[in-house]
């Protein structure tokens, strides 16, 4: 891509102060959640619910969480380092006058208009620049942003609940510093949009577990899309069949992540940590634990120390079930970062402050632990043996398809 606007001039990259409550560099991550994390709402019907930051955010408190970096909108300037003058402009009138026909994916279905919608939009880009800036600048080594990882938004192009590509932007911001990006995305979809925004940079490198796009959406994301040009090789895909639990997909993850870094040797990690491959997840097919969940956040921790002097950014992403599993989540993604074990189990009293939203919607009980029992106490049946089986092959196939692709 060709970088252009704030960042590509040579003035200073941010603004000083914006970071508080900081102790030293790699103590606390920083958490990036504020007022405007709750704006980013298409309505009480859709399944991205803000109630997740009521549960999830709730739950960080208890483990001594402290958000110290409130999201405000990314200029516009910004945002057109990845989109389209045009569909900007269309977000910015569909905020004013949320009606109208559909135009650049934005229209009933997954992304409807809503008033406000480009402030909203514009405030998750801008909370991951301004984290990925804090990183750039040294103030942390890690950084969470839980409502991050709107990865499926596309330069000119709403789609799949994202309406500006957060990490897709942060990835771009980190390679205006010149570095080279590891962009790690564990959401049950495909990565489509950040892969396809850096589809011809050799500087990035993305790679995508996902449910297959042959049953689910994006319907992107096989094994065979490996970049354009001289990138060919970093982009890296790979498709689970359903029903694929823990042992294929984190299986997959600790075959292929440690290879791929030792291969690209990042010197920066952006990761996407949608909660929706979970068995729990009402829009997927996958069978993953929080167990596993923690093991591959912590492996992505263990690759940014390894490789790129700890610098890492994770995002949010998906997940449906703001109760079970999406609290969970997010918490065993900020204890990595956090280099601290989970707890034996979830405070009780946080517990007992969900437990009647959580029976209203359909999404109970709350579970006791941190983990879970394998496969999330499902029962694992042939099908799901053969798609965990069939994970461990894909791994190594793509590994082959990408050494074969030639040198990063
Ligand atoms: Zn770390």
């Amino acid at each position: 891509m060709v970088l252009r606007g704030p960042w590509a001039t040579g003035q200073p990259p941010c603004p000083a102060g914006i970071v508080t409550a900081m102790a030293s560099p790699d103590a606390i991550p920083l958490l990036v959640y504020g007022p405007r994390s709750t704006a980013y709402d298409f309505g009480p019907a859709h399944p991205l619910t803000p109630r997740r930051f009521g549960t999830g955010i709730s739950l960080l408190e208890e483990l001594g969480a402290v958000p110290n970096l409130a999201p405000e909108p990314a200029t516009d300037e910004e945002l057109q380092t990845i989109h389209d003058p045009a569909y900007v402009a269309a977000v910015r009138e569909f905020s004013e006058h949320p009606f109208g026909p559909p135009r650049f994916g934005v229209g009933p279905g997954d992304t409807p208009p809503f008033a406000g919608m480009h402030e909203a939009s514009a405030a998750v880009a801008g909370g991951s620049l301004r984290a990925v800036e804090a990183i750039l600048r040294g103030d942390v080594l890690h950084a969470f942003h839980p409502g991050g990882g709107l990865h499926h938004a596309m330069p000119a192009r709403a789609s799949g609940f994202c309406v500006y590509d957060d990490p897709a932007l942060a990835v771009a911001r980190a390679r205006a510093d010149g570095l080279r990006v590891l962009y790690v995305d564990l959401d049950v979809h495909h990565g489509d949009g950040v892969q396809a925004i850096h589809w011809s940079d050799p500087g990035v490198m993305t790679a995508s577990i996902h449910e297959t796009g042959a049953a689910l959406f994006p319907g992107s994301g096989f094994a065979d899309e490996l970049g354009g040009g001289a990138a060919r090789g970093t982009k890296v895909n790979l498709p689970l069949d359903p029903g694929t639990g823990e042992r294929g997909w984190l299986g997959a993850l600790e075959m292929t992540l440690p290879r791929l870094a030792e291969r690209f040797r990042p010197e920066i990690v952006v990761s996407q940590h949608g909660a929706d491959s979970h068995a729990f997840d009402p829009l997927a097919h996958l069978l993953v634990t929080t167990t596993a969940m923690g093991a591959a956040a912590r492996l992505v921790d263990t690759i940014a120390h390894t490789w790129a002097g700890g610098r890492w950014l994770a995002t949010g992403g998906g997940g449906y079930d703001a109760y079970r599993v999406v609290p969970r989540a997010w918490a065993l993604v900020w204890l990595a970062q956090s280099h601290r074990e989970a707890p034996d189990s979830l405070p009780s009293s946080w517990r007992e402050r969900w437990a009647a939203d959580a029976e209203r919607h359909g999404q109970s009980p709350i579970p006791v632990t941190f983990s879970d029992p394998p496969n999330a106490g499902l029962r694992a049946d042939a099908m799901s043996a053969r798609a965990d089986e069939r994970a461990l092959e894909i791994a190594r196939s793509v590994l082959e398809l990408v050494e074969r692709a030639g040198p990063t």
